[in-house]
């Protein structure tokens, strides 16, 4: 039933997506994206209201308010100019969906239009979640502190994430971990600048920020070796010209962690490290951890409905368990953190193009729309009936 419909809609998600497509919008400017989300609600007289400013909210009721699960798409795009070959561009110099998040929007769209045609027999509710600014500063949180979790009351979520690596008909699951924090650093190092013929009279930070780095690195070879996370440093600045030591030296990196105890113990060793370095050279650091998002953490009981559901479909070819996580992010991690949830990856491979997500060259195979609604659609009917 599920699937039959899903395949009904098929042409109908392509040109929603191509819609979505031409106007990539980023950071809580959503607003032509907004639109084309809120009419196809308004067409189906699914009723939704507007959540942190570009987001919106749908709710389909069921026969009954036994149970209400979430159902996240995020819907920005990326300021990165499009170079791929698909026949429909973006319309918008500069900008791309290139991280396939007006994929997740089609199919949530899609998955609207399956469950609103069956909700009568519907074991409760789905809050479809429509989500601005996950690439950039997050909107997930945002939607938290404005209620999405309640009236009425969430108890679980699923999100999808397009995967261009792998086939249309596959998708990947992982218990656990399955993207990082992504947070970042920067370190201040002050000095004493001066000329650079008289350096006993100064305190060079150019020299002392190597050292910093240095030990850096052998951290990463000692104590976060073989920790869930990566720590590297991008970024050395200081000074001028060649002839004069600086007042102070910048360096930044990413240390991104897969759960939040090494997520604390990555920040704590990576500041005391520099402020001990600092002092051993007579100086001090401005050391600042920038904690972005936390890691997904997936259920397994979700993620075992996720499976459950996708063996129910046809469509669903494959289904891969991943073995090891991404240390990207995904600020769904917020609904994780709240409730139970899953984050899955589909499968929107064509077999002729392999360019991976935030590549100005992504491209997805359009196939793969109504086979994500399909399996959304069939997990949270799984859950719901649980
Ligand atoms: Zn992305
Ligand atoms: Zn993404």
């Amino acid at each position: 039933m599920i699937e039959k419909k899903a395949f009904e809609i098929k042409e109908k998600l392509i040109d929603v997506r191509r819609k979505l497509h031409k106007v990539p919008e980023t950071d809580f400017e959503e607003v032509k994206t907004a639109k084309i989300i809120r009419d196809y609600l308004s067409e189906l007289k699914i009723p939704f209201k507007e959540c942190a400013k570009t987001g919106t909210v749908a709710l389909i009721e069921g026969k009954n308010s036994k149970k209400t699960i979430l159902l996240r798409a995020d819907i920005d795009g990326l300021p990165i100019k499009d170079e791929s070959e698909f026949e429909i561009k973006s319309e918008r110099e500069g900008y791309m969906h290139a991280c396939g998040h007006d994929i997740h929007t089609a199919c949530l769209l899609g998955v609207s239009e399956i469950l609103n045609s069956m909700r009568d027999k519907l074991n409760g509710n789905v809050k479809l979640v429509f989500q601005p600014a996950e690439e950039g500063i997050g909107g997930a949180l945002t939607m938290i502190e404005e209620g999405v979790l309640e009236n009425p009351k969430v108890d679980g979520a699923f999100a999808l994430h397009v995967e261009p690596l792998i086939p249309t008909g596959t998708i990947q699951i992982k218990n656990g971990s399955i993207m990082a924090s992504p947070d970042d650093f920067k370190i201040v190092v002050h000095g004493v600048g001066g000329h650079a013929s008289a350096p006993e009279k100064c305190v060079n930070p150019v020299t002392i920020g190597c050292d910093i780095i240095n030990e850096y690195e052998k951290l990463n070879s000692t104590v976060l070796k073989d920790a869930p996370c990566v720590m590297t440093v991008c970024y050395f600045n200081g000074g001028t010209c060649n002839n004069a030591i600086p007042q102070s030296a910048e360096i930044m990196g990413t240390a991104r962690s897969l759960d939040s105890e090494t997520r604390e113990m990555i920040a704590d060793l990576l500041e005391k490290t520099a402020i001990d370095t600092a002092k051993k050279h007579g100086t001090t650091v401005d050391f600042t951890f920038n904690r972005l998002f936390p890691p997904v953490v997936n259920s397994s009981e979700m993620n075992e409905i996720v499976a459950a559901a996708a063996k129910k479909l046809d469509c669903v070819k494959n289904i891969e368990e991943l073995k090891k996580p991404s240390m990207a992010g995904d600020d769904f991690s917020y609904f994780c953190e709240r409730v139970p949830g899953a984050y899955f990856r589909l499968g929107v491979g064509d077999g002729k193009n392999s360019y991976p997500i935030h590549s100005p060259k992504f491209i997805a195979d359009e196939n793969a729309l109504w086979v994500g609604s399909a399996l959304m659609a069939q997990a949270a009917v799984e859950f719901l009936n649980k």
